[in-house]
Order: C-alpha cells, then structure tokens, then sequence
C-alpha cells in the first residue's frame, strides 16, 4: 500500500465499546469526504456500527482502514477493511443483524476464500468531484487531523437523525392519507359516472328497442296500406271499365251514320265526349294492369323465348307510330342464339312502353333498341337521342302518375313506367335508367337465361 491511491485514506482500531461510536462518526466523515450522499453516508455509518459491536463482543475488536478503491477504473467505491483482532471459529462470520448486506452494496465475509478481513464497499456517485491522486493526498492529510467526537455527540447526532426520520415518515403518512381520500374520491367519481354512463346506455336501449318495434309495426301498416290501395285501384278501375266502355260504344252510335243526323255543334260535343271517355279508358286499362302487377296477381307464363321474333314484331308494330320525319327507329337484330326463359306477352309490353316514350320524347336524331349477352345475362338497352331527364329525376319517374313538368306529350298516364319496372320484376330482371337533359335517355334492362 504505498502508492498514493491504493493507501488508506485513514485507519484506526477498534477495541472497546466506545470505540463503536468512533467508528461509527468516522465512518459518516469519511463517506462525506469522499462525496457519499447524504442517505448513503448514514447506510455506511449504520452497517459499521452493527459489524463493530459484533466484533467487539466476539473477537475483542479489529483494525479498521478506509479506502477509496477502484479510482483508476473510474468507477470508484469507499470500501471499509475491518480485520478482526482474533480469528473467528470455523464457521466464520455473520452479521447479527440482517441489515447491514442490505445497507452497502458489496459485503464480503470470512470464510469465503482467500478472505481473512470483512470487506463492505459503497459506490460513489459520478457526479461527486474526481478523486484525483492530489485530491486524495488532502483527504487524507485532513482527516488525520480532525478528532472524532465524543460517544455523546455522536449520540446527539443519531437523535436528531432519527427526528427527521421520523417527521419524514409522518409526512409521507399524511402525503399517502391525502393522496389515498383523493384516490377514493375519484373512485367514487369513476363509479358514479359508470353507474350514469351505463343508466343512459340502458335507456337508449330500450328507445332503440321500442324504436324497432315501431319501425316493424310501421312497416307492416305500411305494406297492409299499399295492400289495400292496389286492391281499391283493381276494383274501381274494374268497375269504371264497363261504364266507360259503354259511353265510347254509345258516342260512336249517336255518331253513326245510320242513327238520326246530328248537328255541328252536337256531333263536336258527341266527338269530345267520345275522346275523353277513350283517355279515360286507358288510364282506367293502366291502372288495372298496374294494380294487378303490384298486388301479385299476374303470373307470368314462362316459355322459351325467341328476342328475334319479339323484336320482329315491334319492328312491324311501330314503324306506324314513328311518323316524325326527322327521328328514327332502329331496332336492331338480336345476337344468335337469341332465346331466354320469360313471359313474352309482358316482355313485348315492356318494350313496346319503352320504344313508345322513345318515340314521344324524342324531336330529331333517333330511338335504337338493341339486345346483347353481358355476364350470363340478357342486356336489352332502349336509347333515343330525346328531350332527356335531369339527374334528380331518374327515380321518379318511376312513381306512379309521375311526368316530368313541361314534358307532357299528348296522352300519357304517368302509370307507363312504373308498371313496366314492375312485370319486369315479375321478370326477373331490373329495368334503370341513364339520361342527360338534351342529350337523351337509356333505359336498360337485365333479364336472366333462365326466368325468375
Ligand atoms: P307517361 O309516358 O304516360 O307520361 P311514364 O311512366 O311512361 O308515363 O313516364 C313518366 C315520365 O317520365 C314521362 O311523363 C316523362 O316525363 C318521363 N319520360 C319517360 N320516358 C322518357 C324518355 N324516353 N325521354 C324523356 N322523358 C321520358
């Protein structure tokens, strides 16, 4: 030990009890010297007073050396050599109070081998300042030279440390009691907001419960009205055919030339008479169609059919209404083979409604319908380059009596489109429509190969 970092940093002997206060006293000095904490210089002076007393009473004392060891590595300790003055017995040496392994951070005890001294160390914190070879040489020089207190001074110190402890632990108690009444108040807010949260939650359940049950009682209400309107638009409609039929045949008799002459003014009354008991028919016939559509009661009789032979037909049947000079009418010849699964009569129908609005909506350019096989299923598109229908509108017209204002073109119902959606339906299919205003319309249905 003759290099000035590796000598003590101060020695002493430990003989009588006295000596243990000493100890104890220059234990706290030294650990404040070499830039222990506050709370590890107490650790340290606690542990060596316990070892002391125990060595005192069994081994007659041991001598005592301070260093500042592991300085070179950078990572120094104080480490405290306690060598008993006798040696122990065979089972070597333990610490009667459990304590002190847990006051320092390094403890080694005889017998462990090759260790004949009891060694206790403590880190230093970095931040303390260097333990440089200078600094050391004035530590020790300075502890040299001051003389330890006496057993009652250290005593003195002790009380006070333990007053501090004390009010420390009685204000951690009170620190813990406010902190524990504020951790339960907030429970308390916790649950209470729970109990509302889950009371709201709860209650709106049941209003989306009850809700629902309108919703369904709303709706079968609904359905049993649609019901009843369809089966009130077949029967008075059923019932206005007959009165009306009959008005037309007798305006056409009073009209007859074998009936008794009529005069101008009379067969021009007779001649209007005549032409709104026909506009009324055909609502009448429309509503019924439409009313029979809707309430289920048209079954559509399912054959093998040829969209050639359809078309065909159209073609022959319309050529006389397309009468504008500036707009024509192509229908164009199906793709072979060309059969689907449908009802023919309510197909033609269809299509005869489409080409006809066609017709009517359209002033120049022309009304095409042509037919192809997209996805496995049949793609028939009725386009005209007509007055068109704004955006907003596209579904509308598809409500009954539904006419878009200012577009009205001779009679019409407002009943063709809706019933026409509707056999398509029975169909199997869709019917939709893409327009722009003044640009035309398309009206494009889908119908499966093989019937509904
Ligand atoms: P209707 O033709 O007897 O008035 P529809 O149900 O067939 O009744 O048609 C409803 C409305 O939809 C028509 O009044 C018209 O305003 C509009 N519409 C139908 N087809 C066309 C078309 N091809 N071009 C422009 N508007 C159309």
């Amino acid at each position: 030990m003759s290099s000035p970092v590796s000598a003590p940093l101060l020695q002493m002997t430990l003989r009588a009890e006295p000596d243990i206060f000493v100890l104890r006293q220059r234990g706290r000095e030294v650990a404040l010297a070499v830039g222990l904490e506050y709370q590890d210089q107490i650790r340290i002076a606690t542990a060596l007073s316990e070892v002391a007393r125990d060595l005192v009473r069994t081994v007659g004392g041991a001598d005592v050396a301070f260093y500042a060891a592991g300085v070179e590595e950078g990572r120094p300790v104080l480490r405290v050599d306690l060598a008993p003055l006798r040696p122990f017995g065979p089972a070597g040496y333990q610490p009667v109070s459990g304590a002190v392994a847990r006051l320092v951070d390094r403890l080694d005890l005889p017998p462990a081998e090759g260790v004949t001294v009891i060694r206790m160390s403590r880190r230093i914190p970095a931040h303390a300042e260097a333990l440089t070879p200078q600094r050391l040489a004035a530590l020790r020089a300075r502890l040299a030279q001051s003389t330890p207190g006496s057993a009652l001074d250290e005593l003195t110190f002790q009380n006070e440390q333990l007053i501090t402890a004390l009010d420390e632990v009685r204000s951690q108690r009170d620190e813990l009691r406010v902190l524990n009444e504020e951790l339960q108040e907030t429970n308390r807010g916790v649950l209470a907001l729970y109990n509302q949260l889950s009371e709201e939650l709860e209650e709106t359940n049941r209003g989306v419960v009850a809700l629902y049950a309108e919703l369904d009682e709303k709706s079968a209400q609904l359905k049993a009205a649609s019901e009843s309107k369809s089966r009130f638009l077949a029967n008075v409609s059923h019932e206005l055919r007959a009165p009306v039929t009959a008005v037309i045949g007798l305006a056409r008799l009073l009209a007859d030339s074998a009936s008794d002459p009529l005069t101008g003014e009379q067969a021009r009354q007779v001649g209007l008479i005549r032409s709104s008991a026909t506009d009324l028919l055909v609502l009448v016939n429309d509503l019924l169609d439409l009313a029979k559509a809707e309430s289920g009661r048209i079954e559509p009789d399912w054959t093998e059919v040829d969209l050639r032979v359809v078309f065909g037909q159209l073609r022959g049947t319309l050529r006389a209404l397309a009468t504008r000079p500036g707009v024509e009418l192509t229908i164009e010849e199906p793709p072979h083979p060309a059969t689907l699964r449908s009802d023919e009569t309510l197909l033609t129908r269809v299509l005869r409604n489409l080409l006809h609005n066609g017709l009517k909506f359209t002033e120049a350019g022309e009304v095409r319908m042509r037919a192809d096989l997209v996805d496995g299923r049949w793609r028939i598109v009725v386009s005209d380059t007509g007055i068109g229908i704004a955006p907003d509108l596209h579904e509308r017209i598809f409500e009954e009596f539904y006419q878009v204002p200012g577009s009205a073109r001779g009679a019409g119902t407002g009943l063709g489109l809706p019933y026409a959606r509707q056999l398509v339906m029975l169909l199997g299919g869709t019917l939709s429509v893409t327009s722009e205003p003044g640009r035309g319309s398309a009206f494009t249905l889908h119908l499966p190969l093989n019937g509904a």
